[in-house]
């Protein structure tokens, strides 16, 4: 933990600030948090409306990627670098609250999930301190996952999230993002109710699609993958967009092995996913 943090939570936070708050925003607006599990609010000015007032139903999930939490939180809140998360959950289980659910945060980036290109404008961003691939990827702790848990079950509740669309950001941008990564305990929200999830299937030998084939095959694959929900290409082709796809599925639900070849583990983990997708699920939610 970074010197000058100091455990503190409840009301007493807010006017006593134990994180270092980033000089840039120091004067900015404070808010009412969100969600109670909040310990800080740090205003970030980086945000807008929600385009034609659409009401997030998704939560999508983070890495911040950066070396320290002080830089993270400063990235996210200082005008200019253009992007926010509404929430920023500590190593600690702190969480900070940097933009008002209500307003459209820019955490996604370009990003398609479900037939919906405008993710930051239908979604909850939740940026989780964590180094990152570029900085040596450590595990999550497990109070960070605890409190990312709470954090996520009180906003699914509070927003009717189905389960299904609590996701990476690898999973909506999957050509440009591997967060929150293979190492992200997708298996451990799920026990608590957050996330889709079920058992992956046993990595065997066999045939398998990877980049190159050409095949009805490819095409059942993508067919599938797009009615998940990925951004996919449905044109039979194992091309390179189509191995991001593969590769941003696997890290999710089968993370013992990434690399981007649809063996039977990977196309049977998919179909087990769709098969217990609720009835409603592989609809855009009409709001
Ligand atoms: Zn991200």
């Amino acid at each position: 933990m970074p010197s000058g943090l100091s455990m503190q939570s409840g009301s007493d936070s807010k006017r006593h600030r134990v994180l270092p708050v980033p000089k840039a925003v120091a004067n900015l607006r404070t808010f009412e948090p969100d969600s109670s599990t909040v310990s800080d609010i740090i205003p970030s000015p980086n945000f807008g409306e929600r385009n034609k007032g659409r009401q997030p139903d998704m939560i999508v999930l983070h890495y911040t990627g950066m070396p320290d939490v002080e830089g993270a939180l400063a990235r996210l809140c200082t005008a200019g670098t253009e992007v926010s998360a509404h929430y920023v959950v500590l190593e600690d289980g702190r969480i900070v609250q940097c933009v008002p659910e209500a307003k459209r945060a820019w955490h996604a980036g370009v990003s398609s999930w479900a037939g919906e290109d405008d993710i930051n404008s239908c979604s909850i961003g939740i940026e989780i301190i964590n180094r990152g691939h570029d900085w040596g990827y450590p595990e999550y702790p497990l109070r960070q996952i605890a409190a990312v848990i709470a954090l996520c079950r009180g906003i699914m509740l509070r927003r009717k999230v189905p389960a299904h669309r609590v996701l990476g950001h690898s999973d909506v941008a999957p050509a440009r993002k591997k967060d929150p990564g293979e190492k992200f305990p997708w298996h451990s929200l799920a026990n608590s109710g957050v996330g889709h999830w079920v058992t992956p299937a046993p990595i065997v030998r066999g045939e398998s699609l990877m980049l190159g084939t050409i095949s009805d095959a490819v095409l059942s694959m993508q067919q599938a993958l797009a009615k998940y929900g990925y951004g996919v290409p449905l044109n039979g082709k194992y091309d390179a967009a189509t191995m991001e796809v593969v590769t941003a599925f696997q890290r999710h639900f089968r993370p013992a092995r990434f690399d981007g070849v649809a063996d039977h583990s990977t196309l049977s983990t998919l179909q087990a996913l769709l098969a217990s997708l609720p009835p409603e699920g592989t609809t855009v939610a009409s709001k």
